[in-house]
């Protein structure tokens, strides 16, 4: 007795010291990441909006599409990769393999999702939204919305309906024609300029601007590889001065081409991890993509330096009114919240609490727009389902992130960003 009292301080510190085990292998990870790639381009044949992207060998593609898999198929090879892959994330010594096992695992899930819905199966937007992009959406009472028109009224005062005296303000924002591309080719540069102030870009890099029409989108980037993206930008409607600033810094500084581009150098080039050369457009990392797309133009343009681009530089190339940049400004920030109010009737419209014509409707009110932008925004919201939440939540995830990791200063919050960039980083690590 007097003897195990002695020694049982050394065996508490024995039991202590007991070698914990050593941490996994990496490379086990590269055969379920094979499949992955394989996996999301097969669900690209039931469904031709899926693969965003895909750089990789066309071999890769060949043999894919050779198995035929159907959507069941797929389901169920999906679920059997992430019941390898486990409930925890192991102990690697490397953060970013650990979070590559994450991200592997969460983007699997969702593509056992789509192909379920693809096999037949009914969510609601919330069981989507969480299923695909690994997000939940909040819920906001149309008095939110009632409360951010008042405030706009007060901003387009007149006592025509606000949304006729937003159409008029708007419509002495727009672009002349013949002046577009112009006044966009000056924004790219200058979101380029900015970004390369605080990040590299991979050697080469560029993108190619086109202009289209008949679009259900308003500007698209399409990532080729080779850090190489096409641009376009619908011209169906007349385009309002600041959506110049928002598609440079969006699509492509320091936004969708920047992410690819980096993706590819930091993961695909370096480590090989050749899952990130497919890009699942239904799924989590869309919503990083958006959000660091849309979050990327407050990164570029603090608010006070965009208004004063805005005014200085291009309204004056547009041929427009430089008194209307500093109101503008004022108002967008209050456009930019009611921008919620998509999510909500593409909630009620998926739901079935709206038909078409009340979804519409509801747009014309809370976003303001003409009866044909709201029956295109529904044409969007028909193809694309919940993906609306990547903009507006992903934007103030990814903002809440970069406050949070990346502290005050720009220095802090610039390598932050730059880091989501260029990692495997997905929504539920943005916690
Ligand atoms: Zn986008």
């Amino acid at each position: 007795m007097r003897l195990l009292h002695r020694f049982l301080p050394l065996l508490v510190l024995a039991a202590c010291r007991a070698p914990t085990p050593p941490p996994p292998d990496p490379a086990l990870l590269d055969p379920v990441a094979r499949r992955y790639l394989t996996l999301v381009l097969a669900l690209g044949t039931h469904d031709a909006n899926y693969v965003d992207a895909y750089y990789g060998p066309d071999s890769i593609r060949t043999l894919a599409l050779a198995e035929s898999l159907s959507v069941a198929q797929i389901e169920a090879s999906a679920d059997w990769l992430i019941a390898i892959l486990g409930d925890s994330i192991p102990r690697y010594a490397d953060s970013l393999v650990a979070l590559r096992h994450g991200y592997l695992r969460t983007q699997l899930g969702s593509v056992a999702a789509r192909a379920r819905m693809l096999g037949g199966a009914r969510l609601s937007f919330d069981q989507e939204a969480l299923a695909l992009y690994d997000a939940q959406p909040p819920h906001f009472l149309d008095t939110h919305f009632d409360s951010l028109l008042a405030r706009l009224d007060s901003l387009i005062p007149g006592r025509e309906p606000l949304a006729l005296r937003f159409q008029r303000f708007r419509d002495r924002l727009m672009i002349p024609a013949g002046r577009v591309d112009t006044v966009f080719k000056t924004a790219i540069a200058a979101c380029r300029a900015r970004t390369l102030a605080h990040m590299s870009l991979p050697p080469g890099e560029r993108f190619d601007l086109e202009y289209v029409k008949g679009t259900s989108w308003n500007a698209y980037n399409w990532y080729k590889g080779g850090y190489r993206s096409l641009i376009q930008v619908n011209l169906d409607f007349p385009i309002p001065v600041d959506r110049a600033v928002d598609l440079a810094c969006h699509e492509g500084y320091p936004g969708h081409h920047v992410y690819n581009a980096r993706l590819e150098e930091s993961l695909v080039q370096r480590r090989g991890w050749s899952e990130f050369s497919v890009y699942a457009l239904f799924s989590p990392e869309s919503f990083i993509a958006e959000g660091t797309a849309n979050f990327g133009i407050d990164m570029a343009f603090p608010a006070a330096e965009r208004t004063a681009f805005e005014r200085d530089s291009l309204f004056p190339l547009a041929g427009l009114d430089t008194a209307l940049a500093v109101r503008n400004a004022a108002v967008r920030i209050v456009v930019e919240r009611l921008n919620y109010a998509r999510n909500e009737v593409a909630r009620r419209y998926l739901d079935g609490e709206l038909d078409s014509t009340a979804a519409r409707l509801a747009m014309a009110r809370y976003w303001l727009t003409t009866p044909e932008a709201a029956a295109k925004t529904l044409r969007f919201i028909d193809a694309y389902r919940s993906y609306v939440i990547n903009y507006n939540l992903g934007h103030d995830m990814v903002a809440a992130w970069v406050a949070r990791a990346g502290g005050d200063s720009p220095e802090g919050r610039w390598r932050v960003f730059s880091e989501l960039l260029s990692s495997p980083r997905l929504p539920g690590d943005l916690q």
